[in-house]
């Protein structure tokens, strides 16, 4: 048994409480290589930003969960090493399946754990969040339940179509499962195609598809519903176009590619959203440094000088995240 705290890491507790109070969220970013993870503690280093790292299903399978681990340690000292004195980093597990997956994550030093039972019927979702919570919560580590169902694709988290949390649980839900955040569904959506075309119109003066709105009136009857309450956004990539069109000049296919605008992700952080969860956008950045390279530069053999120019687009990105988007620099 390892406790986070031995490894420098904080729980979501005090970092929660202060963005909704301040009236930002915090970036979740998932990482599942070491250019990723350097360009996050980069940039929530130079930004002051409070940071969670993310590691999921997919990451566990591609990078092993105790390496991710020990890599999460190593930010920790990392980010001294840049400057920032007392840095605020939670490792935190991102859709945890099964008792047995946080049990585990949390044994071997994660500080925040999410236990995601949305796809269960309602009753067998508050039992198995209880137990989460139970075992959680006798070693300061915090738990995120998830209520709704997203659409979209993220590693092995699908489903067909959405249905937004319904605000009338909420309460029942928080307050039988003791949980300390709860991921809910308005419209958001994982991966990098949220929506099809149709669901989208056209802005005739850009001729790009505009996605439909955040379901901002489900969100606010739930912040009635629970005052204060940590409210966690998951599928919040953008799709940033200029990434999408680098991709697809150095000969990509992504097309019809469509996220949440960043004005709507904007409006979000300061409600009682604290945690904004960004996955594909980075994914996004690094394929474009990289085709752009592979497509420049057809000679370059050295992994480190296409990684290296993905990891500086990753990290641009995510200082972008921070100040325009989440507001969350300066808060650590
Ligand atoms: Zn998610």
């Amino acid at each position: 048994m390892i406790n986070y705290k031995d490894l420098g890491l904080v729980n979501t507790r005090e970092m929660f409480r202060k963005a909704v109070d301040g009236g930002y969220a915090i970036p979740a970013f998932n990482f599942n290589n070491m250019e990723q993870l350097q360009a996050i503690i980069m940039a929530a280093a130079e930004t002051k930003s409070p940071v969670i790292l993310q590691v999921s299903k997919g990451a566990r399978q591609y990078a092993n969960q105790t390496l991710l681990r020990y890599m999460a340690e190593g930010a920790v000292e990392y980010a001294k090493e840049l400057g920032w004195e007392n840095p605020q980093i939670v490792l935190h597990l991102d859709h945890g399946d099964a008792f047995e997956t946080c049990k585990s994550c949390i044994d071997m030093g994660f500080s925040s754990v999410m236990i995601d039972g949305s796809h269960l019927p309602y009753d067998e979702n508050v039992a198995l969040t209880k137990k989460v919570v139970d075992y959680a919560h006798q070693f300061d580590v915090t738990v995120e339940g998830e209520l709704g169902v997203l659409a979209g694709v993220e590693d092995e988290v699908s489903a067909a179509e959405s249905h937004y949390t319904k605000p009338e649980e909420v309460v029942d839900f928080v307050t039988k499962t003791g949980c300390d955040s709860l991921a809910i569904s308005i419209g958001t959506s994982h991966g990098a195609f949220k929506f099809t075309p149709e669901q989208c119109t056209l802005d005739p003066e850009t001729g790009r598809l505009v996605p439909p709105p955040l379901a901002f009136d489900v969100l606010s009857e739930i912040e009635k519903q629970l005052p204060g309450f940590p409210i966690v956004l998951h599928g919040s990539s953008s799709v940033p176009q200029d990434e999408v069109d680098t991709i697809n000049k150095y000969g990509g296919a992504l097309k019809a590619a469509v996220g949440i605008p960043e004005e709507q992700l904007r409006k979000a952080s300061k409600s009682a959203v604290c945690k904004i969860n960004i996955d594909s956008d980075s994914r996004l950045a690094m394929t474009a440094a990289v085709r752009e390279v592979f497509a420049n530069k057809p000679a370059e053999f050295d992994p480190r000088k296409y990684l290296g120019p993905a990891r500086d687009n990753m990290k641009k990105l995510y200082i972008h995240k921070i100040k325009e988007v989440l507001g969350s620099d300066n808060k650590a």
